[in-house]
């Protein structure tokens, strides 16, 4: 993940002020120092840095702050504002044309993640925003290059635009604009070709092109690992292009994220979207605020609320409610929530997003192991629908049987049986208990 290591510094640091009753100036200074340290380590540029030590400390050591109740509480708070403040404050949301379609060109290095971000996005319009996207292949000088964003469209079954790689890319993005009219797409997302470093005569492609299609949005696509390059990387474009957003991709990876802290006020270019993996589901609307809020190891609850309300059927998520109200949830249900939550992706991120979740020690072999989700997912399959639906029919011979069938010990169906029955009785209380006391909900597999 990215930001680890900024984020076990400043939570460090903040752990040190946070209960303090009193503070002065000089834990302030003593504090800011650490901080200061911790953004540089993260490759943060250090004339960034030195703005933000000077804000926060002008602002920690304010007569409201040193002398409240709660001073290193509100040390904390100052700190948090002005990150999300670097970050750009407020989400920047994505373009709507009043007069569609409202045309994205996204342009980068090669290798930046131009063409998986272009399917991701077309993916997260349709699934989120519920629009209707052309995809625009105007690579024509890598090999295979439109050939990937063929198979792409394919996957997420969305129809791309390309006329081979012997027609100008200018004349790719005009006549894919007739088309996105005729046939009613309200988006058209253009994939251009990218360099290794940045030329002009790419630049002047990209001229072209914006100049002819006139887009409502130019994204600038850069690779979060590359560190201080993507912030060099992002101004040059800026100069020549003029952009409206920047998406920075592979935060999956270890960056430190100094790019992701840095790119917005060296540029005053606001980061969109982040991609976080490889699949076609990687990619999130960036929010200034949830992501100081995650580094700051207070958690990103609202962004796992999203998640699974994108990848949650509703009806079901009704009907399973209901189930858990009159107790009637079986080993099946049981399976498909399974299913639901892995669909939200590696379960050690999820956990990443909930309230100080990295302050658990060891959590990478603790807490949720997807490997013991596939072994509870194993024991339940071995079951007959009979099991599944009443497991109170579950003898030690077919205990035995079960475990024989999926490759597990007795033991751990045992357990999965127990868990499962305190399961049930939990979700009855918990159903019955009024809200704010729903605290110490645990799945069998925590
Ligand atoms: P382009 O040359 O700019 O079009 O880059 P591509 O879209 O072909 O991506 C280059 C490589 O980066 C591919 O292997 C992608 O799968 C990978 N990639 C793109 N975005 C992400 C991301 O957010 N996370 C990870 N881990 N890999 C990514
Ligand atoms: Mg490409």
């Amino acid at each position: 993940m990215a930001f680890e290591g900024l984020a076990d510094r400043l939570q460090g640091t903040m752990q040190k002020i946070r209960g303090k009753g009193k503070v002065n100036e000089a834990d302030v200074k003593e504090m800011m120092r650490e901080v200061r340290l911790a953004l540089l380590e993260a490759d943060v540029n250090f004339k960034v840095v030195k703005d933000f030590v000077k804000r926060v400390s002008e602002r920690a050591v304010g007569q409201e702050v040193l002398k409240s109740l709660t001073p290193g509480q509100q040390v904390i708070k100052v700190v948090k504002e002005e990150l999300t403040e670097l970050m750009g404050g407020e989400q920047s949301k994505i373009a709507v044309s009043t007069r569609p379609p409202t045309v994205i060109m996204m342009v980068g290095l090669q290798g930046a993640g131009k063409t998986t971000t272009t399917g991701k996005l077309a993916n997260l319009l349709r699934k989120k925003y519920n629009r209707k996207p052309l995809l625009v292949a105007a690579d024509i000088y890598r090999p295979a290059a439109i050939k990937q964003l063929e198979t792409l469209g394919k996957q997420i079954n969305m129809p791309v635009f390309s006329l081979g790689d012997q027609v100008s890319p200018v004349e790719i993005a005009k006549q894919a604009i007739v088309k996105a009219k005729e046939e009613h797409h309200d988006y058209v997302l253009i994939d251009t070709a990218g360099r290794l470093h940045i030329d002009e005569n790419l630049m002047d492609e990209l001229k072209d092109i914006k100049e002819l299609t006139k887009p409502d949005e130019i994204f600038l696509v850069v690779d979060a690992m590359t560190g201080q390059d993507a912030v060099n990387v992002a101004q040059s474009f800026n100069e020549q292009l003029g952009l409206t957003g920047v998406v920075l991709t592979k935060l999956d990876g270890d960056t430190r994220g100094g790019a992701a802290l840095s790119i917005r006020s060296v540029t005053n270019t606001p980061i969109k979207f982040v991609g976080m993996g490889e699949k076609m589901d990687a990619l999130e609307a960036f929010h200034p605020e949830r992501m100081a809020s995650r580094i700051l190891g207070m958690g990103d609850v609202l962004t796992l609320i999203e998640k699974a309300q994108m990848n949650v059927d509703e009806d079901k998520a009704k009907e399973l409610e209901k189930k858990m109200r009159t107790a009637s949830f079986t080993f099946d249900d049981f399976l498909e929530q399974l299913g639901q939550v892995r669909n939200m992706g590696p379960l050690d991120d999820l956990l990443k997003m909930l309230p100080g979740a990295n302050k658990i020690k060891g959590m990478d072999n603790l807490s949720i192991d997807e490997k013991q989700i596939g072994h509870v997912e194993a024991i339940i399959r071995s079951m007959t629908l009979q099991e599944k639906e009443h497991p109170e029919v579950i003898n030690s011979g077919r205990k035995k049987r079960i475990a024989k069938g999926s490759g597990r010990s007795i033991q751990e169906v045992n357990r999965l049986l127990k868990q499962f029955e305190d399961m049930k009785k939990m979700m009855k209380q918990f159903t019955n208990m009024p809200k704010g006391k729903k605290k110490g909900f645990k799945l069998p597999f925590m």
